[in-house]
């Protein structure tokens, strides 16, 4: 059974651990991830963009796959089902089609706007026991066609927006989604520190998680991140995969142009990406 987000990101606050987040995209994508999860006995977020919606035939398609997936795969660690960088109608469309948790991003509004869809979306969400992330400070890169710039949030306003009961706060600390540039200047710890004096027990997200060093990842979580979003890593790392299985002509031997079989090898580079994190995390052995 899906699960909030809320109580395996508070114990990993107090436990200063971080759960990760991973981003799906298809029936391959959520099995490796569930399975390990399952494998090392970890909780984690299925992150799902409105993109990845509409890619995947919709929100209820993907409630009904994953809802499948943990009673046929006998998945019994807590698993959330997320929506990632949701829209004011996405946060409802999901509320209604079974997630157990949404994010609403509303940091391209001005802070009162913000303020007043996030209030309304919490009292929604909780009614329904699912949890809610909220974004102050837009984060780079590029979210589904929307470039931003890799600000720092203001941990003021990050104050106001935790004040109104969201499970969870993504800000923006210099961190952006994709690949990092050369000349990226690195996370701001001070902003992170900032934000969690004023902030308190609020589990803190780090979006654009692809390619930070694991020093900067872990003094991030030693300063409150306990939910850490990875994307664009499995990506590469199935794109990677499947190119060497084309490139070195396994295709064209035998029946191995059975999808089962072409997508194996991808499925398995998501496997490892994601055991790789869990332990960076620290979330193994944490269901
Ligand atoms: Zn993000």
């Amino acid at each position: 059974m899906l699960v909030s987000a809320k109580e395996m990101l508070d114990k990993a606050k107090a436990g200063h651990y971080a759960v990760g987040h991973f981003n799906i995209n298809n029936l391959e994508w959520t099995k490796a991830i569930l399975e390990t999860a399952q494998e090392l006995n970890s909780p984690v977020i299925l992150g799902v963009s409105e993109g990845a919606g509409k890619y995947m035939a919709g929100y209820k398609t993907i409630v009904g796959m994953v809802n499948g997936m943990l009673e046929e795969l006998k998945i019994t660690v807590p698993v959330a089902l997320h929506l990632d960088h949701g829209g004011y109608d996405a946060c409802y469309k999901c509320i209604e089609a079974g997630f157990s948790s949404i994010m609403f991003d509303g940091s391209h509004y001005p802070i009162e706007e913000n303020v007043a869809k996030t209030r309304e979306l919490v009292a929604a969400a909780h009614a329904k026991g699912m949890s809610i992330e909220a974004e102050v400070g837009a984060i780079g890169g590029e979210e589904d066609g929307v470039i931003g710039m890799g600000e720092c949030a203001d941990p003021k306003e990050c104050k106001m927006i935790a004040d109104l009961g969201v499970d969870f706060l993504a800000a923006g600390i210099g961190n952006i989604h994709g690949k990092y540039p050369a000349n990226w200047k690195g996370l701001s710890f001070e902003t992170l520190d900032a934000i969690q004096k004023l902030t308190g027990d609020l589990p803190l997200v780090l979006h654009g998680g692809t390619g930070i060093p694991a020093d900067m990842i872990k003094k991030a979580i030693s300063l409150g991140v306990s939910k850490i979003n990875v994307n664009t890593e499995c990506q590469l790392a199935f794109a990677a995969a499947t190119r060497k299985y084309i490139e070195e002509g396994k295709d064209q031997q035998g029946k191995g142009y059975d999808p089962r079989k072409l997508l194996a090898p991808g499925a398995q580079a998501i496997k490892d990406t994601v055991k790789e994190k869990m332990e960076m995390f620290g979330s193994v052995g944490k269901a």
